[in-house]
């Protein structure tokens, strides 16, 4: 492996291509034409522009990409987070390419991306999962008798689910019916697949998620856990490692688990195994993520691990160490949205002892209507969590991002809540709070 394309943009793309250039591997960037100025492009050996800013005539167009690859002779491709990265058949079109796709085989990506058989899976390798119906169903009465088994409030989801589209809370029997119905349209609609079924619904969950690393041998690395219980419309705002809510054992349960099955599926390649969190020991697994994670770095602090470095690594067939240490200190990474686009006309990020700024901002840079809102992610790491989320309040309230709007200030001041800074948080506490945005 000598050359890699970074089919991606934004951040990961920069944080890739700082990864390859350390392990002497050549880098080709692909853009879009509103990326031209893009901060991936200059750092990148070489850049092919893939198509216009509609996503699906550039980043998610396997053909223009593979092309792209075959003309510069890169040899591997780097998918990053989003886009292609969960997309079996682009995986799949690599390999038949005879390039590398930089994750877990085609298969496995399929697998982990179809909800009820992820879930499957996962309960023959051992894995709790949250206790729901056993098959899956398309009419509504088979529903409500195993709405009944497993008891009110019940989460009905989309067996071929994602991004919480067929997905609802049914609190009693008597909403049963129309419920179903609406879901399962909407999963008609979005998925061209009607199958369904049943979990429980948890009250007060938190979101716990555990980093992995596995090499072509069979060895397996269950490097840290995450806590992403603050999330906004169901996405991620601030992220932490480790996490401090859990037990001793239950820590070490959560990593024994997700290290068996990640081995059970012979997974290759950095993933994340995402649970939900019911109370101090009883956790479920959620879905799990055949990618690297916008939220990697704070593992990456708390284990000296550089996760981006072994999924190349990994790639190229070398050897994980036997054991990765137990996490230390603490680290906490605030992501940074924009809420409009425009240019970049002032530009201070924070710095300093224990800070790391994950972006593709630049002074001058004209930030695309066309993306992700996530223009930046702040990353503190100290001695625990008290000091780290003040050493997260000095560097936010030090950024200066001029010319556009953002979340600064509503990162601020959720940062001071007390409910925060004592864990009184579940996954829908950040809804229910009103905070000026
Ligand atoms: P999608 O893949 O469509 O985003 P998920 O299954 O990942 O759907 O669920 C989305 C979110 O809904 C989760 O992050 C969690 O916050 C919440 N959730 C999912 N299942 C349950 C459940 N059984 N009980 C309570 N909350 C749930």
């Amino acid at each position: 492996m000598k050359k890699v394309l970074v089919a991606n943009r934004g951040e990961i793309a920069v944080r890739i291509i700082r990864a390859c250039r350390e392990l002497n591997l050549e880098t080709v960037a692909v853009y879009s034409t509103a990326d031209a100025t893009a901060l991936h492009i200059k750092l990148a050996d070489q850049a092919v522009c893939i198509g216009p800013a509609p996503v699906l005539k550039s980043y998610l167009n396997q053909t223009a990409i593979l092309t792209a690859a075959k003309l510069t002779h890169a040899d591997a491709i780097h998918p990053g987070y989003g886009f292609l990265s969960e997309n079996g058949e682009f995986a799949r079109k690599c390999q038949q390419a005879g390039l590398t796709f930089i994750g877990p085989a085609a298969d496995v990506i399929d697998l982990m991306g179809e909800k009820a058989a992820a879930r499957k899976t996962m309960l023959a390798a051992g894995v709790p999962v949250i206790p729901g119906s056993q098959a899956e169903f398309t009419d509504a009465a088979t529903g409500l008798a195993a709405a009944k088994k497993i008891g009110f409030p019940v989460m009905l989801k989309a067996s071929a689910g994602g991004g919480g589209k067929g997905m609802r809370i049914i609190k009693n029997a008597a909403d049963f019916s129309r419920e179903f119905a609406l879901a399962q349209n909407e999963a008609q609609n979005a998925f061209g697949n009607g199958q369904m079924y049943l979990e429980k619904y948890l009250a007060h969950p938190r979101h716990i998620e555990v980093q992995l690393l596995a090499d072509q041998y069979g060895r397996v690395l269950a490097v840290g856990e995450r806590d992403c219980t603050i999330q906004q419309h169901h996405q991620k705002v601030i992220e932490e490692a480790p996490a401090v809510c859990l037990l001793p054992q239950t820590r070490q349960q959560i990593l024994q688990v997700t290290a068996q099955a990640a081995e059970k599926i012979h997974y290759v390649g950095a993933g994340t195994i995402e649970f939900l969190l019911a109370d101090s020991e009883h956790f479920y697994f959620m879905e799990m993520n055949t990618r690297i994670q916008v939220e990697h770095p704070i593992t990456e602090l708390t284990s000296q691990i550089d996760l981006v470095k072994w999924q190349l690594k990994i790639a190229v067939g070398e050897h994980l160490p036997a054991s990765s240490k137990p996490a230390t200190g603490f680290a906490l990474e605030c992501r940074i949205n924009a809420f409009s686009a425009g240019k970049i006309t002032g530009l201070h990020l924070p710095g300093g002892y224990g800070i790391r700024v994950d972006t593709a901002l630049y002074q001058g840079y004209l930030v695309p209507p066309n993306y992700d809102a996530m223009i930046a992610k702040i990353i503190a790491y100290g001695e625990d969590r008290l000091e780290v989320i003040q050493r997260m309040q000095a560097a936010l309230d030090e950024t200066v991002i001029s010319g556009i709007q953002t979340n600064l200030d509503f990162l601020l001041q959720l940062l001071r809540e007390p409910d925060f800074q004592t864990e009184k948080t579940d996954i829908n506490w950040l809804d229910q709070l009103s905070l000026k945005n």
